[in-house]
């Protein structure tokens, strides 16, 4: 048959390259080289036959797609690479100092008196989690582990409700869907196990979660980070240096946060979480993030130098009550696609490798039974909740979900939370998803037409602050332009309809990239959504806020996208 697809036997497949999955593979390979060496001192037991271990990744290389803070706690990083220190591991700097400050909207800054314990980072380092992930992508070759990158898994084999592999995406395909020149067909890769590693809102996750029904108690809720790493001059922050901010460009009822910290070489990461959870439909998290870095304080440190990479990506905030079921026949889910984020420290990094390395022991059991069914891959989902990940993650539970009640009284919930283990705020706070909470134009500005000042929007000075055209040619963000758009809006009358009526098209307002842009026909004056696909940056943050879930995000032709290789 004509379409019949190319098929590709593995045993164990790890879809993304990120860390949970490249963890899980690395630790796997190890756990099978110590049973098999077990089995032959010992005499005992059976072998397992070195298995076929795969990873798929969409990015053109291995990191080119991971962006993060980022500061690392390194307690998954002892287990899994103990000698890390001596195998050229790319750390920045150890963490030398903490600093939490407030930052008001005139100008000013007040410094906290001491940094509260979820925000100490003593014993961490600072990281480019593109580079980090890079490394890691080496070493799992070293132990013989087949990466693909440029392949993106765009659909779910299932035998039965068993998941037996993913389908990877055709290539060379046209904007019509005519077949080119240069198109090769995507091949089903069968796999025995079938792991989710695709970072936050993965596209073959939530199709799992929806088939399935794996959804959490609570909803998945994300924030944006918007970043950008600066060569600054001599002096201006020291590696290792971590400071959080609070306060302005954010208003009291705006969940995030910014982010400084100091890497080697004179370069500073500098971004800032915007939770998508906000309800004012002109809220512009990169136009946010131009905002911060006009602050005083701010400026002292970048001015006179030179941005020189940008990114944005979304984490999942929802906490614990958010995890969904993280196992299926034949199927995993581990890091931030599971949701394995502690927001509280605005930590995923360890997380997500631990949960890797769960879901690899859990691997290992099937391999030894020749099973993968549900019940032999089940111990994973207890054993990542009782790991130090997943009661960190008990321990603040509620957490995001406080916020909604006030700013202030969250934190000091949050505080509370903390210090008693969790012990106040026992019961589930419930939570609804992000686009829930998006309202009119009039709601918010009593008018159907504000202003441009009461909108926010301020001039870019191409200096230190960029409009996003800038920022992207910065992420190195390219994609094969004669594909069709990899955003695929479901219904574009709800956008020259309601969605302009009622909330002016936020969409060209909260993606980071200027992916979306309105624009109006000068002859006919009819209005048209133009997508500028090429700049995406792969965040997902339209796949979440959208408020009809008019948009679904699907992976374009592998190798396309961000190109990071510093933040
Ligand atoms: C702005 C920001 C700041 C942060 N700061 C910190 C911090 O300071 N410390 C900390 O510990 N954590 C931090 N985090 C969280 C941390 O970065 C994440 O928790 C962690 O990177 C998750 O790792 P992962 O492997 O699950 O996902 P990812 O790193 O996202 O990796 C997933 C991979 O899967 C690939 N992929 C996705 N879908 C497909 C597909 N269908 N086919 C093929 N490949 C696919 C992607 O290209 C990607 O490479 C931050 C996050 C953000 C956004
Ligand atoms: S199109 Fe969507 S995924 Fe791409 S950069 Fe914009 S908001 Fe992010």
């Amino acid at each position: 048959m004509a379409d019949e697809h190319e098929v590709m036997e593995v045993d164990v497949l790890f879809v993304g390259g990120g860390l949970a999955s490249l963890s899980g593979a690395v630790h796997l390979s190890n756990l099978i080289k110590k049973h098999n060496q077990e089995v032959s001192e010992k005499g005992e037991g059976e072998a397992i036959e070195e298995p076929m271990i795969a990873v798929l990744e969409k990015g053109p290389y291995v990191g080119a797609h991971n962006m993060s803070g980022a500061v690392l706690n390194p307690v998954a990083l002892k287990e899994l690479v103990p000698d890390f220190e001596d195998r050229d591991c790319p750390l920045e700097a150890e963490v030398v100092d903490d600093e939490v400050v407030y930052l008001t909207k005139a100008g000013g800054r007040l410094k906290a008196p001491f940094t509260p314990p979820p925000l100490n980072n003593h014993g961490h380092y600072v990281v480019s989690l593109s580079r980090f992930t890079e490394w890691l992508g080496n070493l799992a070759e070293e132990a013989e582990i087949n990466i693909f990158p440029e392949f993106a898994g765009t659909e779910i084999l299932y035998d039965g409700d068993k998941v037996v592999g993913v389908r990877t995406g055709d290539k060379g395909i046209d904007a019509q869907g005519e077949k080119k020149g240069n198109y090769e067909q995507g091949i089903d890769l069968v796999s025995k196990v079938t792991v989710f590693g695709e970072g936050p809102r993965g596209s073959l996750t939530k199709q799992l979660k929806a088939k399935m029904n794996l959804d959490g108690p609570n909803p998945q809720t994300y924030v944006v980070g918007v970043k950008e790493v600066w060569e600054v001059p001599e002096g201006r922050i020291e590696p290792g240096k971590v400071i959080h901010t609070m306060g302005y460009p954010h208003g009291f009822n705006q969940y995030g946060g910014g982010f400084i910290y100091g890497m080697k070489n004179n370069h500073v990461s500098i971004g800032l979480l915007t939770g998508l959870d906000y309800s004012d439909p002109y809220q512009d998290p990169h136009r946010e993030f131009q905002k911060f870095k006009d602050h005083p304080y701010l400026k002292k440190i970048i001015e006179g130098g030179k941005m020189v990479q940008y990114g944005a990506k979304t984490a999942p905030v929802g906490g614990y009550w958010a995890l969904p079921k993280l196992t299926v026949d034949g199927g995993m889910i581990i890091g931030d696609s599971a949701g394995f984020f502690v927001s509280q420290k605005i930590k995923g990094l360890h997380a997500a490798m631990k949960s890797g390395m769960l879901a690899a022991e859990a691997i290992l059991e099937g391999m030894k039974k020749n099973d993968f069914s549900q019940g032999t891959l089940a111990p994973y989902e207890q054993a990542v909740k009782d790991s130090y990940a997943g009661q960190e993650m008990y321990k603040c539970r509620n957490f995001h979900q406080a916020f909604h009640n006030g700013l202030v009284r969250a934190m000091i919930s949050a505080g509370f939370q903390y210090i008693l283990g969790g012990k106040i705020l026992k019961d589930r706070l419930p939570a609804e998803p992000d686009f829930s909470f998006q309202k009119t134009v009039a709601e918010v500005y009593g008018s159907a037409s504000p202003s441009e000042e009461q909108k926010g929007n301020i001039k870019f000075d191409g200096e230190t602050t960029f409009d996003k055209e800038t920022d992207v040619y910065h992420s190195g963000a390219t994609h094969e332009e004669q594909q069709p758009p990899h955003l695929r809006i479901l219904d574009l009358n709800i956008c020259y309809g309601e969605c302009t009526e009622k909330y002016q098209n936020p969409c060209t307002r909260f993606c980071p990239a200027a992916v979306y842009e309105m624009v109006t026909d000068e002859e006919t004056g009819k209005r048209e959504m133009r997508l500028n696909f090429s700049n995406c940056l792969h965040c997902k943050t339209c796949d979440v806020k959208d408020p009809f879930e008019n948009i679904n995000w699907v992976p374009p032709e592998g190798g396309g996208g961000p190109k990071y290789s510093m933040v």
